[in-house]
């Protein structure tokens, strides 16, 4: 169970040595999605060198429009282990489909859930029979409370490894993509004992609102970051408008870990 009152000590969860959770401050970044080869490991060697520990891209994309770049698939998740293998970083990417689990299990070391399936319980408890961390992003339209049961759903069938994401909810604001809820980690951090991430370039949508909210984040006391980072911003097939360039997000590292230490 989540429920911070049945275990008081935060879950640490190990990624090849890789720790989410009880005071580290973990980043995780990289493109919305892979788009080729030179791209994923372009993007991977400039977020290493900028101090990510966690490669992130999609290569199954939950997109509004049918007709939008839906990702590259399979090859992007195997293009995904060839940076891995460059890098040496652990890879997170979305999953969409049940019928994918055994898949994903075998190729990738956290499981991403994104915000549109956060409350696809088949998809869940799927998950839940694996040991792989799972990335439980914040349904768009998901209370606090609804956030945490699909979490329990997951580790009811035996996975005790989520993570949490906060990646800003749906509001009445038009001028951001959704309304970061900074609050929400605070609160999260108060009911489970689960780590809490935030994602500021979904959040926002806006690539200049990123740094000071990822600031934001790490001085609330969230465990670490997802960050959308892109080698052409402005040629990317999905969400370039909130990516940053590897020397951009190499600029926002160096304030977000000052802040980090603070905390
Ligand atoms: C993503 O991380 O690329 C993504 C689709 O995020 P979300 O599910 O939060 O919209
Ligand atoms: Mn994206």
């Amino acid at each position: 169970k989540a429920n911070r009152v049945l275990k008081s000590e935060d879950t640490v969860i190990d990624v090849k040595g890789i720790k989410i959770g009880g005071g580290n401050f973990t980043i995780m970044s990289g493109p919305c999605s892979v788009e080729s080869r030179d791209q994923i490991i372009e993007v991977a060697e400039g977020v290493k060198a900028a101090g990510s520990q966690i490669l992130r891209g999609g290569a199954f994309k939950p997109r509004t429009s049918p007709y939008a770049f839906q990702g590259l698939e399979l090859e992007g998740l195997d293009l995904l282990k060839e940076a891995r293998k460059i890098t040496g970083m652990p890879i997170v990417t979305e999953i969409m489909s049940p019928s994918l689990v055994d898949k994903f299990v075998e190729d990738v070391d956290i499981i991403q859930v994104g915000a549109r399936n956060m409350q696809n319980f088949d998809l869940l408890k799927a998950l839940g029979k694996t040991q792989t961390p799972v990335l439980l992003k914040r349904g768009m339209s998901a209370t606090i409370e609804e956030w945490i049961m699909s979490a329990e759903y997951i580790m009811s069938e035996g996975n005790p490894n989520v993570i949490l994401c906060e990646r800003g909810i749906r509001t009445f604001e038009k001028y951001t993509r959704n309304t970061l809820d900074l609050s929400a980690v605070l609160a999260v951090k108060k009911l489970t004992h689960l780590p809490v991430i935030v994602d500021p370039s979904h959040a926002t949508g806006k690539r200049w609102m990123v740094k000071n909210l990822a600031m934001a984040a790490a001085a609330v006391g969230a465990d670490g970051l997802m960050i959308e980072v892109h080698n052409d911003p402005e040629n990317a097939l999905c969400d370039g408008a909130q990516s940053l360039t590897p020397a951009g997000f190499a600029e926002v590292m160096v304030d977000v870990k000052k802040i980090a230490e603070l905390v």
